[in-house]
């Protein structure tokens, strides 16, 4: 339990917002829904490339849905918000 709390507060680094604070939120409840599941390693870097030559990526940030990509792209029940990651399913 301490590693899922421990990757929860990373993935919600650099918070700035109300609404990012609220897309978090919604992000952790189907997260638990999901059963804390993380992709693979595969998976995980073919979404960080994905993210890398996307325009919305800002300094490791996503500008469409303000999450922190790093930590975002492990939670296997995320979803990019413009559906680029359709193609990353392994
Ligand atoms: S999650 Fe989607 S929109 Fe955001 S940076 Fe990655 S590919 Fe771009």
């Amino acid at each position: 339990m301490a590693m899922v709390e421990l990757s929860i507060m990373e993935f919600g680094t650099n918070m700035h917002s109300f609404e990012e604070v609220k897309t978090f939120t919604k992000a952790v409840v189907k997260y638990a829904k999901n059963g804390f599941k993380k992709v693979s390693i595969e998976e995980y870097k073919a979404r960080i490339d994905v993210c890398n030559g996307c325009d919305k990526h800002d300094n490791g940030k996503c500008k469409e849905c303000g999450c922190t990509i790093a930590k975002k792209a492990w939670w296997e029940s995320e979803d990019c918000p413009l559906k680029k990651w359709a193609r990353c399913i392994l």
